[in-house]
């Protein structure tokens, strides 16, 4: 029989195991049990749907007993689907699953060893190897004659030779190393169990001796009389969590049903369990964990939420079941109504499956809004980890905007923190007829800049949208509750605010306009005079209605697209000494530096470089050393 290496990374990944889930070693066995019962949800899923195996509707269940000495195992038996030995060697030979190489390379990546990062993943069978020098894997295919034996002890290599074993299914034998020698032991098995695998849909059945002592009668020396009586018992409560009835089921059961089977050592958020009855019958259960997925930005991220039917698990990797503005949202939807053996291109377009993921967005947005007005703390903690992507769904989910829109937070000029609209539409002047917001900064430079002071000063809130996403998703929201939303540092707020004088006025102060545009040469697209900047402001940058922020441009290039320059507009403020010099200024070249001055100093406002900082600031000195 000859024996064969592990693919590289395979030793990799039993190193970086070992070492970094060490002090969590338990986790073991509930990686095992739950391969034992994926292995059977494949079966009892064959035997409904596929004629060849509707024989194998027998009683399914997975088997734990142990030795405790010469050699003290622990085994983990299923009458599951099964290996053949190719599946043996693909399977336990390379890193067949998806999950397990993200967990590498983000462990590589991040460097960072901790066990919340490592909690978010199934690291599946190798973990047994922390416990274990020798593990054999005796497997027969449901389907097939024969059966093999994958024998290694985890270091480079691994034997496939054939063997023995009634029925189908996998037994898994564990030779416990100095590490895993308490595992031998009933107590310990049975309350692993009950902590990670309660849950488990089949019966998990633990063999042991009892040992019973009769104190009424005693031996030859004295001592009570010893008996030992063979048992299996059934540990698990084996039914979904989530079939059962809401008042039967605690706090604790539902947290813990969570982190057993979504890889999360905290608490998560809160849940929301739902059973719809009508046109369409189904559960769902859903969690919102406590801290965003990992890999919420990635764009394969892990869906989170698992589809059955009837109970009969179908896939949990589907990113359809629920729009991928909600992919952070955890949990299951059991159907009544769709067929078992539904296919992926099935799910998509299917009449039921498409009530059930609009019943669930549904069900989902009502309960965000109920926790806003219930429990505001809890809801400041989910919008700190979910405010991006529920903002993604204002322009991705328009059946549900209404909805989205009052979920959704800002930064704003009245407040630290955020705000929502509604709060917004509250506290509006009595004359106010929008809601203001200003894009293309950051929180602070936004905040500061001359534009929100001056709105600010009259007494009206802006709210400061300072997301990378904020400038895309509001360009295309329209009104809030008949309210349009302004850009106060686009041109189009302000046209509407301009007073009869206030127009006269620009009229007359066409020369100074003329004169600065030239003196810019193409550095903007248009001058105009101010009629809201305060006092001590020379100028303000604002753009053109329909072209995008200065920022939002930068980060348009930086992912690719070349969208045309936009310049953007001066604003000035006729009541800056500044202006006013150069409205009176007849040299051409000192009026060319002043105006560089003028715009270079607005754009810094914005936190914005000008186009040339040198020569900017060349200028800059010139000037001040007049
Ligand atoms: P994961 O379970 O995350 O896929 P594992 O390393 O635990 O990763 O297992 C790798 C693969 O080995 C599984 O995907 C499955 O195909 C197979 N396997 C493991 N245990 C069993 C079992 N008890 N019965 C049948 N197949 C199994």
């Amino acid at each position: 029989m000859a024996s064969k290496k592990f693919k590289t990374e395979v030793t990799d990944l039993l190193q970086l195991i070992i070492h970094s889930l060490y002090s969590n070693r338990e986790i073991f066995l509930r990686e095992l049990i739950s391969n034992a019962s994926d292995a059977i949800d494949k079966l009892r899923y064959l035997s409904l749907t596929d004629e060849k195996y509707k024989d194998f509707q027998n009683e399914f269940r997975i088997d734990i007993s142990f030795t405790e000495n010469n050699p003290r195992t622990l085994t983990i038996k299923d009458n599951g689907l099964g290996m053949n030995e190719k599946e043996l060697e693909d399977d336990l030979g390379t890193i067949a699953q998806s999950g397990t190489k993200k967990f590498l390379s983000s462990l590589k990546e991040s460097d960072q060893k901790d066990s919340n990062l490592i909690g978010q993943f199934g690291v599946g069978f190798y973990s047994a190897f922390m416990v274990a020098d020798k593990i054999e894997v005796t497997s027969k295919k449901a389907g097939e004659d024969k059966a093999y034996k994958w024998t290694s002890d985890g270091k480079s290599t691994y034997t496939i030779e054939e063997a023995e074993r009634e029925g189908n299914g996998t037994t898994i034998v564990l030779y416990l190393n100095e590490d895993g020698s308490s595992y031998a032991n009933r107590y310990e098995i049975e309350s692993l169990i009950r902590k990670y695998s309660d849950h488990i849909a089949y019966p998990i059945y633990l063999e042991y001796d009892q040992v019973n002592y009769d104190y009424e009668h005693k031996d030859e020396k004295g001592e009570p009389i010893r008996t030992s009586e063979h048992k299996i018992e059934k540990i698990n409560s084996s039914s979904a969590l989530w079939r059962r009835n809401k008042s039967e089921i605690t706090d604790e059961e539902y947290k813990n049903f969570y982190k057993n089977n979504y890889y999360d050592n905290e608490d998560p958020l809160f849940y929301i369990h739902t059973k719809a009855e009508g046109t369409t019958e189904y559960t769902t259960l859903f969690y919102i964990p406590a801290k965003a997925p990992f890999d919420m930005y990635y764009a394969d991220y892990t869906p989170g939420v698992k589809l059955y039917v009837k109970r009969v698990y179908i896939t949990d990797d589907d990113k359809t079941l629920l729009p991928a503005y909600l992919r952070f949202v955890r949990g299951v939807i059991d159907s009544e109504d769709l067929p078992l053996n539904v296919s992926r291109e099935i799910l998509q377009e299917n009449r039921v499956m498409g009530a059930i993921r609009n019943g669930s967005v549904k069900k989902l947005l009502s309960e965000f809004k109920k926790m806003s007005e219930q429990n505001p703390e809890l809801y400041e903690k989910f919008i700190k980890e979910y405010n991006r992507p529920l903002k993604e769904g204002l322009y991705s989910d328009y059946a549900n905007r209404e909805s989205l829109l009052e979920l959704v937070r800002f930064h704003s000029s009245r407040t630290e923190g955020y705000v929502s609209l509604n709060d917004y539409k509250e506290h509006m002047k009595a004359d106010q007829k929008a809601i203001y917001y200003i894009t293309g900064g950051t929180e602070t430079t936004l905040k500061s800049s001359p534009l929100v002071t001056s709105y600010k000063d009259k007494g009206y809130e802006v709210l400061i949208m300072d997301d990378d996403i904020d400038e895309i998703v509001v360009s295309q929201l329209f009104e809030y509750k008949d309210l349009p939303f302004k850009a106060i540092n686009k041109s189009g707020a302000l046209d509407e605010e301009k007073s009869d004088d206030e127009k006269a006025r620009e009229e007359e102060k066409k020369p100074l306009v003329e004169k600065m545009k030239k003196a810019l040469d193409g550095k903007v697209k248009d001058v105009i005079i101010s009629s809201r900047l305060s006092a001590s402001t020379p100028a303000c940058v604002i753009m053109d209605e329909n072209d995008p922020t200065v920022r939002m441009q930068r980060i348009l290039k930086q992912m690719g697209t070349d969208a045309p320059e936009a310049k953007p507009i001066l604003e000035v403020n006729l009541s800056s000494p500044l202006i006013q010099r150069i409205e009176e200024e007849s040299d051409e070249e000192m009026v060319r530096k002043l105006s560089t001055v003028v715009l270079g100093n607005a754009l810094l406002q914005e936190g914005l470089m000008p186009e040339d900082p040198v020569a900017f600031s060349a200028m800059l000195s010139s000037l001040l050393s007049m």
